[in-house]
């Protein structure tokens, strides 16, 4: 007789966007990866790193990616003290509610934004308390002292596409007895961040990934930027060699390439302003985007229409049958061609 804990037999379990598997037939525009390959350079260093006859797979990596803290401190104004590398930063939002909340305590976090904050919190057996959005984006109810273990905020908001001001952060982090965990997955498309924020509050997190800006989704690479307190708590926690050889290589060779990087962003931010003036004109309802996706309402308020379209012309965006959500479609933004390929199509659909 196979017992489970009860919040695992009772778990849902999460379900990440459709990878299909003959992916390069598609134009794929449903997780918000980035349709530029990563810099020339990570390339160049994972076969570095790789050495001809892969001897060096023989060693374990090292277990801290002290190197990659270095890096990612200089690039972010930031002592490494401050900063811990993760396995995707899926790894380290799990840490954190590791770290924060015990079982039958609570995390915070927003609907619509990242539904997997529940699912790691599931799994701890911390309870979640959901809030919701006003019409113009702030969170609903949100109370003057919220006593929440964590509270994950996710700026910019996915699948929405806006950021909170940074103002309106803040004040956030004043109100929280517990952490504010910023998750800027998408910030380096906004123009602004929340960063300044960790040397004011000492409750404040932040954590990045490498999947989306970065083009690096494929090696599962992300930070965390907090005080040395939480970084050490985070370091006791962590798989002891969480990142792998070729994945240090890589993030590493990303992080300081910042031409590439910069050029990269600029080219998304310019087509997604495109892209939504476009939509636009053809009486798609668009929300002003600071990510490298946008969230679309259909004319008919049928995103599943659209997206059924799409997807026999082997376009691949995100629907969510959610009532919330279910009028639009949450749209990646690719390259120029991708972009256009899928405005006609959309276009002879009317
Ligand atoms: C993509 C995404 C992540 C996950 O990033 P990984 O580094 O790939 O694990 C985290 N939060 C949000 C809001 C995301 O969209």
């Amino acid at each position: 007789m196979i017992k489970l804990r009860e919040n695992i037999a009772s778990m849902a379990g999460y379900v990440p966007g459709y990878q299909p598997p003959d992916i390069s037939t598609w134009i794929k525009l449903n997780t918000n990866e980035n349709s530029f390959p990563p810099s020339p350079k990570v390339v160049d260093a994972i076969l570095a790193e790789l050495n001809s006859d892969g001897a060096s797979l023989r060693t374990y990596p090292s277990a801290s990616s002290q190197k990659l803290r270095e890096i990612a401190g200089e690039v972010y104004g930031f002592d490494p003290s401050w900063i811990i590398m993760a396995n995707g930063s899926d790894e380290v939002l799990n840490n954190l509610i590791r770290a924060f909340a015990s079982e039958g305590e609570e995390i915070g976090y927003i609907h619509p934004s990242y539904s997997y904050y529940a699912t790691l919190a599931e799994i701890q057996g911390a309870k979640v308390r959901k809030f919701g959005l006003t019409d113009d984006f702030r969170i609903a109810d949100f109370p003057d002292r919220y006593s929440g273990k964590i509270f994950f905020l996710t700026t910019p908001n996915s699948p929405l596409g806006f950021a909170f001001p940074l103002q309106y952060i803040e004040e956030l982090a004043q109100k929280c007895d517990g952490m504010l965990v910023i998750d800027e997955a998408y910030v380096d498309f906004a123009g602004y961040n929340a960063l300044e924020l960790i040397k004011k509050y000492d409750n404040v997190v932040i954590t990045r990934t490498l999947s989306k800006s970065y083009s690096l989704a494929g090696m599962r690479l992300g930070f965390a930027v907090a005080r040395p307190e939480v970084i050490a708590a985070l370091d006791k926690i962590r798989d002891h060699y969480n990142l792998d050889r070729l994945a240090q290589a890589a993030c590493g060779a990303a992080l300081k390439d910042r031409e590439y990087f910069k050029t990269c962003c600029n080219k998304i931010i310019e087509t997604r302003e495109w892209f939504s003036a476009e939509l636009r004109n053809i009486g798609y309802n668009v929300i002003p985007s600071c990510s490298n996706f946008v969230f679309a309402s259909t004319p008919d308020r049928n995103g599943k229409r659209v997206y059924d379209w799409l997807y026999d012309r082997k376009i691949l965006v995100r629907y969510f049958s959610d009532p919330l959500l279910s009028h639009g479609l949450r749209i990646s933004i690719g390259t120029r061609g991708e972009m256009e390929v899928t405005l006609e199509a959309m276009k002879e659909l009317g």
